[in-house]
């Protein structure tokens, strides 16, 4: 690999500081393409991508399937408003009722990001009212993450996230995921439940086996709607369909976007059943959502998803790719947790970022969602090739930060 440290004073990363809000750190590479599973720098350098945009390449890069229908739809109509219906509109709806298993009595909202789509879902919350308007609370998960605008900010679980926006939006309380937290919260005074599947931006953890299950009965028991937040477990990434089709449960609605138009802006939720008529006109609405050109993207992204079997690719590629970390046998390395290809390494020590950094100078991306904790997220479309690259370039980054830890310690 050339030696990337020169990026370190690269001329766009001083025009990135003073040109962008700093709320995001400054980027170490500034890229330029992709094909399926890589990526090129602007130095023409190239990259192994396992982080897909954080789970929303879902084809990779490129893939002439989403470029042949947003091609199609931009030179017919990009954008028609929500006075106006559009046939890619109708048939994702179409298709995501079928997909979720929300059927006849499913109804779609479309925005244009997870946290809008979230926004959404929390409107609906606050439709479930309850008869005499007792179901005033709003229960969510500590460390859960569902957005950074006010609604779905609110409803994040993570302090340092919402305490420099105070005062948050009332009614929202955050608990632990056990399920005795679960059982004594919620009561006849919950509207909703939010619910992460896996907790992507925590780093991929998990629930406590039987947790979702749980927290269905004890909903349905008091009339609180189960809401499951899959914007990033969502479309085939997990090796199902849906996260929490892995739970054997029907939601009373669901949340969508990273992955479903393959890096096409859009967001959506899905509500089953009696949720579906609780909104009502004039309650929520949106300029984009649900434009033809992200709808079309979807449809594509969403039928080649299907059409490749990329839902049991994402599966089988998951346990492959758990194996190949496993046989590292790395002291760095405590486990992995996750499904399909949204798998967390937890790493023995605090030396994530040092291990992203090492990866990326052996043309790997990677993402640290903590100082011990690494994500791995690749396009659905991985196979045998990216597997082996990944082996290798993982590998000799493992080498290299534990040469160096070991070096500290001596
Ligand atoms: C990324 C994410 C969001 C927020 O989505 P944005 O498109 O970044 O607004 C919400 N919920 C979950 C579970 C996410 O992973």
């Amino acid at each position: 690999m050339t030696d990337n440290s020169t990026h370190a004073t690269g001329a766009w990363q001083s025009r990135y500081e003073s040109d962008l809000v700093s709320t995001f750190a400054t980027p170490p590479l500034l890229l330029d393409h992709g094909q399926g599973a890589w990526v090129w720098d602007s130095d023409g350098n190239k990259y192994l991508d396992f982080l897909g945009g954080i789970a929303v390449n879902s084809l990779g890069h490129a893939h002439p399937v989403l470029i042949e229908a947003v091609t199609r739809q931009i030179s017919l109509a990009a954008h028609v408003s929500n006075l106006f219906a559009s046939a890619p509109q109708l048939e994702l709806a179409e298709r995501l009722k079928r997909l979720t298993g929300a059927g006849d009595a499913g109804r779609v909202f479309f925005a244009n990001s997870g946290t809008e789509a979230n926004e959404a879902a929390f409107k609906l919350a606050r439709l479930n009212r309850g008869a005499n308007g007792e179901k005033t609370r709003i229960i969510a998960l500590q460390n859960g993450f569902h957005g950074r605008t006010m609604g779905a900010l609110a409803l994040t679980g993570k302090a340092y996230m919402r305490d420099p926006f105070q005062p948050m939006i009332a009614g929202v309380e955050h608990i632990p995921a056990t399920i005795e937290a679960l059982e004594a919260a919620v009561d006849g005074t919950v509207a909703a439940l939010f619910v992460e599947p896996l907790q992507g931006e925590a780093g991929v953890i998990e629930l406590p086996e039987g947790f979702i299950a749980r927290a269905r009965e004890l909903t349905a028991q008091h009339g609180a709607l189960l809401i499951v937040d899959e914007v990033q477990t969502g479309a085939g990434r997990t090796g199902d369909w849906f996260g929490f089709q892995h739970e054997g449960i029907t939601p009373d609605a669901i949340t969508l976007a990273k992955g479903m138009a393959g890096g096409v802006p859009i967001g959506a939720l899905v509500t089953f059943g009696a949720a579906s008529a609780l909104f009502h006109r004039g309650q929520h609405g949106t300029t984009f959502g649900g434009n033809p050109l992200a709808t079309a993207a979807a449809n594509a992204v969403l039928g080649e998803i299907e059409a490749s079997g990329l839902v049991e690719n994402a599966r089988a590629r998951g346990e492959q790719l758990k194996s190949i970390i496993a046989g590292f046998g790395s002291p760095l390395i405590a486990g992995t947790r996750g499904r399909g290809l949204l798998i967390g390494i937890a790493l023995a020590t605090p030396v994530a970022e040092a291990l992203v950094a090492a990866a990326r100078a052996q043309g790997l991306i990677i993402n640290a969602t903590g100082p011990d904790s690494i994500r791995l997220a690749p396009p659905l479309v991985i196979g045998d090739i990216e597997l082996d690259e990944f082996r290798t370039r993982f590998g000799a980054a493992l080498a290299e930060v534990a040469a160096s830890a070991a070096a500290v310690t001596a």
